[in-house]
Formats: C-alpha cells, structure tokens, sequence
C-alpha cells in the first residue's frame, strides 16, 4: 500500500466504530512507522477519558490531599504545585532520581498486586460500553425506548447498568451489562439482581 492508497482507506473506506483505527494509524506514523502493541495501548489510553477521569479523581482523594496534609503541595482546582521554591537542575535530578527509587522498590516489593484494588473499582472502560449499546440496538433493554424517540426524551438517556452491581461483586463484563432507560434504571435501582434482558421479547 503506497502512500496515496493509505490516504484513500483513511478518508474514504475506513469504518469507524470507535477511536481505534485513526489513533492506531497517527501513532505508528509518529513512531516511525512501527510501535509495540504496549505503545499502542498507551496512545488508547491517553485518549480513554473514562480511565482519565477515574485517575484524576483518584488523584485528588489520595496522593494530594496526603502530601498537602505534609505541607509538600497545594491545589488551587485543577492545577497542583509543589511548595518548594525554584529548584536548580542538581536538585531536580536529586529528587527526580529519589522518586524513580522509590517507585521502584516498591513496584519489585508489591508486583501486580498494586493495582488490584483498583480492578474492583474501575469504570466501565468506553470500548465494553459501546459494545453494549450496540448489542441492545441502542435501546432500552426493558421498555424498548430508543435514543432520539421525541415522545419519550424524559425517560433518555440510556444508561448501561450492572445486573450484579459492583457492590456486590459484579463486574465490568458485558455479560453484566444490561442498557435500561433513565426511568426503567429507576426503578430498578440497587435492589435486586434482576437481568431485564430475558424479558426481551
Ligand atoms: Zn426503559
């Protein structure tokens, strides 16, 4: 494939179901024309904002309101800053080599385990999501309301709900997922594990 050919797949014959063939296509030709499946994942998840918005909550909860309680940093809404003045290349190096052992030694002393809890915890990610939406033909898995149905805008938008919610213990599978209505979702709430799903008729 030559170079007009790729540009004609782009803007012509590319099917795009989510970000992934465009991302996938812009990171290859900015790394030089081959990347490792790992640095494809990054340029995924750097895009992924259902992951970002995890992590900055994540971030404001735990690591800034610890280091502010030490007097290291403060937040003024989004934006963070160290309270150390101006620090000189040396210093930098000093503390940027520190951190990096840190990091270190507690990654080879706890291994995988230190993102297990976060497992429990994280969001639907956009690609399990969709593919929800997308089995359920975008509508309510109960009633059958559709996104963009002008009679029924009160019971819209669709949400993509656990049928075992995460409290107890289900997960973020799309055999877990169900898409119910605002006012089916309602009514169902965090009650019972009812999959609606088997009544579809
Ligand atoms: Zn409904």
């Amino acid at each position: 494939m030559d170079h007009d050919d790729l540009v004609a797949f782009i803007r012509d014959e590319m099917r795009m179901q989510h970000i992934y063939q465009p991302l996938l296509i812009k990171t290859l030709v900015e790394c030089g024309g081959s990347a490792t499946v790992r640095q494809l994942a990054q340029a995924v998840l750097a895009l992924d904002e259902s992951q970002l918005r995890y992590f900055e909550k994540q971030i404001k909860a735990m690591p800034v309101k610890v280091l502010k309680q030490h007097g290291v940093l403060s937040r003024e809404g989004d934006v963070v800053s160290l309270e150390t003045p101006r620090l000189s290349l040396e210093q930098r190096s000093e503390i940027t080599t520190l951190c990096e052992q840190k990091l270190n030694e507690f990654i080879k002393d706890r291994g995988m385990e230190i993102w297990e809890s976060r497992y429990a915890s994280e969001p639907v990610s956009t690609s399990v999501r969709y593919e929800a939406l997308k089995r359920a033909g975008k509508r309510c898995e109960l009633c059958g309301v559709k996104e963009g149905d002008s009679n029924y805008e009160n019971r819209l938008p669709l949400h993509v709900d656990h049928i075992v919610p995460r409290s107890k213990g289900g997960s973020n599978d799309i055999e877990n997922l169900q898409v119910l209505c605002r006012a089916c979702n309602l009514g169902k709430g965090n009650r019972d594990d009812t999959d609606f799903r088997s009544k579809d008729g």
